[in-house]
């Protein structure tokens, strides 16, 4: 199925259009109901949910209140979405009610009282693996053939925004950009046994189902933290393969993505703090999903 994948990101609006479902902002809840809203549109979440029995799960963890909330926007479109218990549920866990949340944050939070609370570790898992992104970071010495690779997973991609990085593309580019290191910023090679000039950088290893982007809009100088409010923009096709050439390995190069949808932090597009891209064919998006 994916050997027929262009290499392309697509936006599948009409399908997040037509699943949208109204959130009442309770509490200061909006950052929480625009993440309701992502794992409503991520539909794996609640089918993978629906299997679960919580058997021996208290009554009002995290992913209980989630598996309730999501199955009540499935059911009735015709009602306000009962998403109190939800918050309150994030709120005895930390997430207080009333406070601006960062996005990006309450979304890992999300996720990890999922593997802490869920009695079904292998469920729990397979919920995670949705987002999970392998990368392989490397330093290479300058002086001899020697690279030490160090593998991990994240579950988003933190790109960094600046005043002259205007698209995700470029944003995508510089996070995968190697960085030199040299001068007092010199590492040690065991090759070499001494300190060397090195390339350090990042590889992708493998791309998730649901690619969650966080846009850093943050920088830290002379004590004070700045808010980068500069204006992003993120297409709603674009090829992957393109952009990071490099920095996917080649059983990767052939992938291609769908927006299902988009977390602004502020109230304009261009200032999006997160953005979730499935992964799908372009055959797939053209015919979208209208029922349900
Ligand atoms: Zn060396």
């Amino acid at each position: 199925m994916y050997g027929r994948l262009c290499n392309a990101f697509s936006a599948l609006t009409m399908r997040d259009c037509f699943g949208m479902r109204g959130l009442t902002n309770y509490h200061l809840s909006c950052c929480v109901n625009t993440l309701l809203q992502t794992f409503f549109a991520t539909w794996e979440i609640g089918d993978l949910l629906d299997k679960w029995e919580a058997a021996s799960a208290r009554a009002d963890t995290v992913p209980l209140e989630l598996k309730r909330v999501l199955t009540a926007m499935r059911r009735d479109h015709s009602q306000p979405v009962p998403h109190r218990d939800f918050i309150h549920s994030l709120d005895r866990n930390g997430v207080r009610l009333n406070t601006q949340h960062d996005a990006d944050e309450v979304f890992l939070s999300i996720l990890n009282f999922m593997q802490q609370q869920m009695d079904d570790k292998p469920l729990a898992l397979e919920i995670q693996n949705l987002y999970k992104i392998s990368v392989e970071t490397y330093l290479r010495c300058s002086e001899c053939p020697s690279v030490q690779t160090l593998t991990s997973y994240l579950l988003s991609l933190p790109l960094h925004v600046k005043e002259d990085h205007d698209s995700l593309e470029d944003c995508m580019t510089s996070f995968f950009e190697h960085q030199e290191l040299k001068g007092i910023n010199c590492c040690f090679c065991a090759e070499c046994g001494k300190k060397t000039p090195s390339k350090q950088g990042v590889k992708l290893l493998s791309l998730p189902r649901i690619l969650c982007v966080h846009l850093k809009r943050y920088r830290n100088g002379h004590g004070f933290t700045q808010k980068l409010d500069c204006r992003v923009t993120f297409p709603e096709t674009f090829d992957f393969s393109e952009t990071l050439n490099e920095a996917l390995s080649t059983d990767f190069a052939q992938s291609s993505w769908e927006e299902v949808q988009t977390t602004y932090g502020g109230h304009h597009r261009g200032t999006a703090y997160m953005l979730m891209y499935r992964r799908g064919s372009k055959e797939e998006l053209q015919q979208p999903e209208l029922s349900g």
